[in-house]
């Protein structure tokens, strides 16, 4: 430290920082009756709840109604509304939740006053820019303003700068940390996005001392709808989480559920309704996530009956029926779906096939292709050929 100083002089209590822990210092070893300084780098008390705006004096109760903190504590809340609401919004609910918001400039007034009535020699615009230590034990502080650089001596320093200062200066071991203020999920959608907050489940700001990444990375990999996880902190106090999200490409109905799938089989989510998701196919049946790539390829090719799909059913876990509209069902083969499709469209641009009173058109064996009629085209059918049918048939 520099040894020449344009002034000296000296308190029982020396205060660094004049924010909320500073002042409640000072008041207390000035009202015990030691010659006590404030030290104050800005030009008015309470740091970061007045400068900072920090407007929410937060609860001295255990939130179930019952106050657990007190004196100094209730004295400066009391303090933060004495000159009323100004032109904040004021939700005074002290008397029951022993909490305030207040306005930061008539909480100034209120502060300067108590610091004045106490007697505490409040030093405004003063940097501590310095200490001065004996046999480990801090002596004086060095401060900066406009009367020059001047020595502080004391015999007891309260360190209250917020950021440690003093002891940082005594060459006390330190850290310096990140403070997330913000979360941003970059590449969520909102339903995911609010799925990681609460995962993550903390309330912000949080110093990364108390952030555990890797726990935190793990959390969020467990979501279904993340396929890949980055966090890392940007600039400004930005916890930035980078997913890359599962995209829904099927609704797979089992029974009463129905679960978002991406175009793998992997669960994504569930929904409620299938109106949620008018734009995504449904498939149902045993097994039929795991073939969800199959599935993807026959919806590809359904080209003209796409509109009258309703969806597909995965049959004994090894093949698909195509179900569409007034009931009609086009039965897959295990083998080769796709084509087998692709061959029944053909014919039946040719020949009008679905439009008729078909149930079924069976594809399973590739030679021989059946058709079901419905029981009133079949006994037209027949009539028009001379057979009578019986009831059983139809
Ligand atoms: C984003 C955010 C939101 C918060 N929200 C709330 C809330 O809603 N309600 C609530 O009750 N709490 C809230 N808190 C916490 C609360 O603001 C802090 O706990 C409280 O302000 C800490 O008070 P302090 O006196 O220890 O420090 P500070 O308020 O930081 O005061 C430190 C003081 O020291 C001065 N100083 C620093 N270095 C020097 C130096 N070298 N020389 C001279 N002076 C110096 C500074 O100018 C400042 O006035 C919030 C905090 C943050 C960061």
């Amino acid at each position: 430290m520099r040894q020449s100083f344009d002034y000296q002089t000296g308190y029982d209590v020396v205060v660094c920082g004049g924010g909320m822990a500073g002042v409640a210092a000072a008041l207390a070893a000035a009202r015990h009756g030691r010659k006590t300084c404030l030290l104050e780098k800005t030009v008015f008390p309470g740091g970061l709840a007045t400068a900072g705006n920090v407007l929410i004096y937060l609860p001295l109760s255990d939130r179930r109604g019952r106050q657990v903190t007190f004196g100094l504590a209730e004295e400066l809340l009391k303090a933060s509304i004495a000159y009323g609401p100004g032109e904040v919004h004021v939700i005074n609910d002290y008397a029951q939740g022993h909490q305030s918001v207040f306005n930061p400039a008539s909480f100034i007034l209120a502060l300067d006053e108590l610091l004045l009535a106490a007697g505490v020699e409040v030093w405004f615009d003063s940097l501590v820019c310095g200490v001065q230590t004996a046999r480990g034990t801090i002596t004086g502080v060095a401060v900066e303003n406009k009367s020059g650089r001047g020595l502080v001596k004391g015999k007891t320093f309260v360190d209250a700068t917020g950021d440690a200062d003093l002891a940082f200066r005594a060459g006390a071991p330190c850290a310096v940390q990140e403070n997330f203020m913000t979360i941003w999920a970059a590449g969520a959608s909102p339903a995911l996005d609010k799925a990681i907050r609460d995962r993550l489940g903390f309330a912000l700001p949080v110093s990364s001392f108390d952030l555990d990444i890797d726990a935190a990375k793990t959390k969020i990999a467990a979501l279904d709808a993340v396929a890949e996880v980055e966090l890392r902190v940007a600039a400004g106090g930005v916890f930035e989480v980078a997913v890359t999200e599962r995209r829904p490409a099927l609704i797979w109905r089992q029974g009463e559920e129905l679960e978002l799938i991406d175009g793998a089989g992997r669960r994504v989510a569930m929904v409620l309704n299938r109106a949620d998701r008018p734009d995504l196919p449904v498939i149902a049946g045993i097994g039929a996530g795991k073939a969800a790539p199959e599935a993807l390829q026959i919806i590809a090719a359904t080209g003209p009956l796409l509109p009258r799909m309703r969806g597909l059913v995965r049959m004994g876990e090894r093949r698909w029926d195509l179900v569409l509209d007034r009931n009609q069902r086009i039965l897959l083969p295990a083998d080769n779906p796709v084509r087998a499709l692709e061959r029944l469209l053909a014919l039946d641009k040719a020949e009008d096939l679905l439009k008729r009173d078909i149930l079924t058109v069976d594809l399973r064996n590739a030679q021989r292709p059946t058709l079901r009629l419905a029981p009133h085209a079949l006994k037209a059918l027949r009539r028009a050929q001379g057979i009578e049918t019986a009831e059983s048939d139809l």
